[in-house]
């Protein structure tokens, strides 16, 4: 079998799809991040797919290899590309073998894979109720945004408002809830002590991207302050970017994203280190349903994968939302707090191809907001 063809959409509301096409008809889709890069992705696609025009599908780890080790290599733009194209080639492999992915990857290592929800958004406010009505749904454990803008010093009305309503949803759903946290590398070293160590009493199930990972010292440093398991990761590409965190020991929760790091065998390799060094692992896939099909596949064969972000009704998804553009809308139906091992084969996605036709055709534009400090310095978001 030969790949004959490759096919770059992106799509609403922030998702580029890449299908890859062979010469016996066997069709494999994978996802990469638009990363407010849209179309520096898609080119890049588009570029790599001319190189994996003629070759063996199958012969994965062989394309990997000669798709990251280029001269010039690294970089989120060159892993989103790589880790898309890599899904997709694990798809048809799926197909053409009638297996779902982790059957190539050691098979199933649980009867189910536990989810949380996103609540509250960049600037969460009434936080309990929105939590509150994810338990009625189900979900036994949510994820918040900590802060909105946060100087490198900053005033402590800030960190009380983030403990009040970390404190409300403690209250209305009681200890057995689960709740994380994401500082979302808003936060600098100073203020990433202060807030830790408020918000230590509410027994969070982690706390995240407590500082950016470029300043990744500064998380001993966080650890040493507050008995909190700490999570990071979703920024980092490849191997070589985890190393430090797994030998450095400060880190509890690693967090790969599939569509970042290099693909499924990648992120399976990552966290089967993470199992060597006695860490957890929650996969990043705040993104499209590709992604996240994907990701599934690594949990099911991942015994220290212990929960899975996942999309559906998140704040960034604007006019789309994760299931639109899936036939097989069922691979992704939460019951009690939990999604079930897939069982199609491939990814375990039936894509509609016509609604993402249609939707590519409208072209995307996504940047991540734009956000100051009280004295007009760049935040970030
Ligand atoms: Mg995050």
């Amino acid at each position: 079998m030969k790949i004959s063809d490759v096919v770059v959409y992106e799509v609403k509301p922030r998702w580029i799809f890449v299908k890859v096409v062979t010469d016996e008809g066997y069709e494999g889709w994978g996802e990469m991040i638009s990363g407010t890069k849209t179309e520096t992705v898609v080119s890049g696609a588009k570029e790599m797919g001319n190189y994996l025009l003629g070759r063996d599908p199958f012969e994965i780890e062989r394309l990997w290899q000669e798709m990251y080790k280029s001269f010039f290599r690294g970089g989120p733009i060159n892993g989103t590309i790589v880790s898309g194209f890599e899904m997709a080639l694990w798809d048809i492999k799926g197909k053409y073998y009638n297996l779902p992915v982790y059957e190539f990857l050691g098979g199933k290592a649980r009867d189910s894979i536990k989810v949380y929800s996103w609540i509250g958004g960049d600037r969460p406010d009434d936080v309990a109720r929105e939590a509150k009505a994810r338990k009625d749904m189900g979900f036994d454990a949510i994820k918040m945004n900590a802060t909105e803008e946060l100087h490198y010093i900053d005033s402590y009305d800030k960190v009380q408002a983030v403990v009040d309503r970390v404190a409300s949803i403690r209250q209305a759903l009681g200890d057995g809830f689960g709740i994380a946290v994401d500082f979302h590398g808003r936060v600098h070293k100073p203020m990433a002590k202060v807030l830790a160590r408020a918000l230590e009493p509410y027994h969070l199930m982690f706390m995240e991207e407590v500082v950016l990972p470029e300043n990744e010292e500064a998380f001993r440093e966080v650890a040493n302050h507050v008995a909190t398991p700490l999570a990071t990761g979703e920024r980092l590409v490849s191997r070589w970017q985890y190393k430090n965190l797994f030998t450095q020991g400060a880190v509890d929760i690693i967090q790969p994203d599939v569509a970042l790091v290099g693909g499924i065998l990648e992120t399976k390799k990552i966290v089967a280190m993470a199992e060597a060094f006695d860490m957890a692992a929650a996969p990043h896939a705040p993104y499209g349903p590709i992604a996240l099909a994907a990701t599934l596949q690594v949990d099911v064969c991942s015994p220290n994968v212990f929960i899975q972000e996942q999309s559906l009704g998140i704040h960034y998804n604007k006019g789309f939302d994760l299931l639109d553009f899936v036939q097989n809308k069922e691979i992704f139906q939460y019951k009690d707090g939990f999604v079930a091992v897939p069982d199609k084969p491939g990814l375990g996605l039936i894509i509609d191809e016509d609604m993402v036709k249609a939707v590519s055709a409208e072209g995307l534009q996504w940047s991540n907001p734009k956000w100051r400090n009280y004295d007009g310095t760049m935040a970030e978001w």
